[in-house]
């Protein structure tokens, strides 16, 4: 045996003796299934024995070139193929009595269906014979065998899954039989050695040499340690495969933590009616109802139930048909939340009448559902307020921010479904993948109308706006990776008639016909499908969100206020609990309509020439300012002057070409021309190689003091007005881009004699803070200065990520960034979460701020402040408040509780 420790034993002997070695704390050693497997079975719950072989094996596999098993892991499997013989009183390949296995796939993160699994390896013509014996079911056995051939051959083997089926087929033709269950036990031994000619036809002998005969042929392996021995690899190798790296990608889960693999004795749900396989939830993963939940089918498979291939029977008619497994089972769910203390999933065989746990873990569920449950639990007095706070994942809360379909809207239903999914989706129907992935990268938006999805359809189901099935229940595999990506899923609309390869689907008894490009609308919350795009609505927030968040109030230092810039958006950022807003950008304000007064006060030769618009200007943007500033009465507004370079708001030099060259062909209109041609001119002599590191922000503010002369104007102005109406703004003043401290000094003076005047004009004396935008690194580097003319920093992380990297903002995700993720060069998108240095830096110009002005107020507006990942950074820092879009404040409330309750916890673990 080697020193490493890479093999886990878990499980219960027919002696009634327990060996497991593991437990639910080592799921980064054994995967999430194997250190469940192991909990169950030190609970004492019927697990059917086996073991777990690491996932840094996995690693080690993968670390040798080429992929090896490391040296010692074969002889450690036979060591415990040996125990479990014993625990099991059988043996594999055995003639008599014969052990079987399953090898099974478990990362440290659910990956559902991502990764492959072999069930009933160890049989062989030897111990085929075996089964026949103890079962005394000869089709069964043959059924068993078969099966194994099939899986291995595709999983292990490689051999095109086509090749079997079409063999099944041709007999089920040459039979007349109308299913498979429909083949007798000679038809099934028939097909036994199909399947072995199609390993020996289509498996390579250099790929695998052990497996060439001496007649120099491949032949299907019957030695069992070979058997075992090849499909872990298999199942090592299915950690690289196409699906689940993307899998991974998606769900951030990192690529090194490896696979582990379960090998488990087989329990059978296919002996006959007395025999079933399930999966089951403790509660509605749906929403949350606490009753159980989910399905199980007679005489099947495990595997059946997740494929959707044959339709299921709901979980609760299970004690009707199985007495003492269905009770014994109920008693197992109530065992399993008061031990796990939350929702689990489980799936459970059932063999001959006896119930066997093949699987628990903590179920994933909707955001409804995961506040439900909580909330719930709390209720129960099965965990803290805190606990209820910390499970939620704010990423997921986004479901509940879903569109939802116009209550209002009429529409006729052509299908209904199961509700499987929360949420509206409207596309153009494609009927796969490839074809939603490549609409997508067309710009169009899709539904995925599928028979049933498999994990080869997952890119497909990212680039669809939701997902349609004609088959499979609500724990199919649409459904689970649905629910998990929070896509609106319709699943099993059984009247829906797919004919996938000649891209159209018939509604069956309504004539109704969708072709590819047929736009549908579908709403996962009840289960409908519509022909047409119908209304969609954004989505109310109540009940269960406010009373979490109202719980993550409670703990959260942070503040979290809004990015908006109307009164709409301002509103709405406060609808979900803003504290103000941190940024209002001005810019947008210079566009649409007012977009020509802009453009005659940049033209403008002069000075004077810019007072006309300037008035213009003034009188909207004080519109704009009362707007926004009253729907925050009370809570603090913080206007950023104008940022991007001028020319923004100019026409485009190509265009303006363009028109000149038509002017001076037709010679129609020479005093259009002449203005035409002026403008190009001007536009041209605007022209910056650099723009975002040119005219913009500040400098702005230096190069026309008129233009944030007129903003400040405009923002005391309207909170005068408002004063003077009894209410209470509280606006804030806020200049980006500054890069030396005599910047802001210039501004800021010129800013204060602005207010004091119009203050003076208006007859009212209050204070508006002005603060500057920590957004360049000189900024950051020399914040103590700067802290000293500064009442507020606001980190704009986006241009400080921007230009600390020197990447440009606009460009590196759409060009290098993809490759640089793949290359594993940077961890993650540092426009997306806070990137490590650049978070160096908002923390060292914290530091520096406080050292000159203790009192100095810190936030951030950059987009991270709306990003889980980077909320928890940025409260481990020690800032005021993060400000983000309006529909991420609930994330940021959230994700800032859960800093706080955090380091709460940590507190406690290290006093
Ligand atoms: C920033 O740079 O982070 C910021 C908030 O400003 P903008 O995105 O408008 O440049
Ligand atoms: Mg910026």
């Amino acid at each position: 045996m080697s020193s490493e420790k890479r093999v886990y034993a878990f499980g219960r002997g027919v002696n009634g003796v327990n060996r497991t070695e593991g437990n639910r704390g080592m799921k980064m050693i054994l995967g999430g299934k194997g250190a469940n497997l192991a909990e169950m079975a030190n609970m004492g719950l019927p697990v059917p024995p086996g073991f777990t072989i690491s996932c840094q094996a996995c690693m080690e596999y993968y670390n040798s070139t080429p992929p090896a098993l490391p040296a010692g892991l074969p002889e450690d499997i036979a060591e415990y193929v040996t125990e479990l013989e014993t625990k099991m009183g059988k043996r594999l390949g055995d003639s008599s009595d014969p052990l079987l296995v399953s090898v099974r796939s478990g990362s440290p993160f659910s990956m559902p269906g991502m990764m492959d699994t072999v069930l009933n390896l160890g049989l062989n013509d030897v111990s085929i014979q075996g089964l026949i014996a103890q079962t005394g079911n000869v089709r069964f056995a043959w059924d068993s065998y078969r099966r194994f051939i099939q899986m291995f051959s595709k999983v292990v083997l490689d051999v095109e899954g086509l090749e079997f089926e079409n063999a099944i087929t041709s007999m089920k033709n040459a039979r007349g039989a109308q299913s498979d269950t429909d083949l007798s036990a000679d038809d099934l031994e028939q097909l036994v050695a199909t399947f072995k000619d199609i390993v020996a036809e289509h498996v390579e002998a250099d790929a695998f040499p052990e497996l060439v005969g001496a007649d120099g042929r491949v032949a299907f392996p019957q030695d069992s340690s070979t058997q075992l021995r090849l499909a872990i690899e298999a199942v090592f190798r299915s950690w690289m495969n196409d699906r689940a790296v993307v899998y991974r990608k998606m769900e951030k889960i990192p690529d090194d933590l490896g696979t582990a693999v379960n090998v488990q004795s087989m329990v059978f749900g296919n002996k006959g009616e007395t025999s079933a396989t399930g999966v089951a939830f403790t509660r509605n993963p749906a929403d949350g109802t606490k009753e159980y939940y989910g399905d199980f089918l007679t005489n099947a498979q495990g595997e059946d139930v997740v494929a959707g291939i044959r339709n299921t029977s709901p979980l609760h008619d299970l004690p009707a048909v199985f007495p003492e497994a269905g009770a014994e089972l109920w008693q197992i769910f109530e065992t399993l939340e008061q031990h796990y203390r939350d929702m689990c999933d489980i799936e459970f065989t059932i063999e001959q009448g006896k119930l066997w746990m093949l699987q628990t873990r903590v179920g994933k569920r909707t955001a409804r559902a995961a506040l439900r449950v909580a909330i719930d639990m709390v209720g129960e007095g099965l965990i803290t307020k805190e606990e209820a706070v910390l499970r939620i994942d704010p990423a997921q809360l986004d479901q509940l921010l879903h569109p939802q379909f116009d209550p209002t809207a009429d529409y006729d239903v052509i299908a209904k479904g199961l509700n499987a999914s929360p949420g509206a989706a409207v596309g153009e129907v494609v009927f796969s993948s490839a074809d939603a992935v490549d609409a997508k990268a067309a710009g169009r938006k899709v539904i995925l109308v599928r028979w049933e999805t498999t994990p080869d359809d997952l890119r497909g189901m990212v680039a669809a706006q939701g997902i349609l099935t004609s088959h499979g229940g609500k724990t199919s595999h649409a459904a689970v990776v649905a629910r998990g990506m929070g896509k609106p899923c319709v699943c099993g609309a059984e009247k829906l008639k797919i004919d996938a390869a000649s891209k159209v689907a018939r509604v069956a008894g309504s004539g109704v016909e969708l072709h590819e490009g047929d736009m549908i609308s579908i709403d996962g919350t009840t289960g409908i499908v519509v022909l047409g795009a119908v209304q969609l609505v954004e989505p109310k927030v109540t009940g269960d969100f406010d009373t979490v968040l109202g719980w993550a109030d409670e703990y959260r230092r942070l503040g979290v206020r809004a990015n908006a810039d109307t009164p709409d958006d301002a509103e709405l950022g406060r609808k979900f609990g803003a504290e103000g807003i941190g940024l209002a950008r001005t810019e947008h304000m210079f566009l649409g309509d007012r977009k020509q007064i802009v453009q005659d006060m940049i033209i403008a030769e002069d000075e004077a020439g810019r007072l006309a618009p300037l008035a213009q200007l003034l009188k909207v943007q004080t519109e704009d300012f009362l707007g926004i500033l009253a729907a925050m009465d009370g809570l603090p507004v913080t206007v950023r002057l104008l940022d991007p370079p001028l020319h923004e708001f100019l026409d485009s030099p190509r265009d303006l070409a363009v028109e000149v060259a038509k002017l001076e062909c037709t010679g129609a209109d020479p005093a259009l021309l002449a203005s035409k041609k002026k403008l190009l001119a001007l536009v041209d002599s605007m022209h910056e190689q650099n723009p975002m590191l040119g005219l913009r922000g500040c400098r702005l503010g230096i190069m026309f003091p008129e233009i944030y002369g007129m903003q400040v104007r405009a923002i005391t102005l309207a909170a005068c007005q408002l004063k003077k109406a009894g209410r209470d703004p509280r606006a804030e003043i806020m200049i980006p881009l500054v890069s030396v401290v005599a910047e802001l000094e210039t501004l800021r003076a010129e800013s204060e004699k602005i207010v004091a005047e119009v203050q003076s004009e208006q007859g009212c004396v209050f204070d508006i803070p002005i603060g500057t935008m920590i957004e360049l690194p000189r900024a950051a580097l020399t914040a103590d200065e700067i802290a000293k003319v500064a009442d507020f920093f606001s980190f704009g992380t986006n241009d400080l990520t921007q230009t600390t990297f020197g990447f440009s903002r606009d460009d590196i995700e759409a060009m290098f960034l993809p490759r640089y993720l793949e290359r594993k060069i940077l961890p993650r998108n540092p426009f997306e979460t806070i990137d490590s240095g650049v978070a160096k830096l908002v923390k060292m110009a914290c530091e520096l701020g406080r050292e000159t002005n203790p009192k100095i107020h810190l936030g951030v507006c950059g987009e991270h402040g709306g990003d889980p990942d980077s909320v928890k950074i940025f409260h481990a820092i020690g800032l005021s408040y993060v400000s983000c879009s309006p529909y991420r404040v609930p994330l940021a409330r959230l994700a800032a509780a859960q800093a706080a309750l955090a380091e709460k916890i940590a507190g406690s673990d290290n006093r």
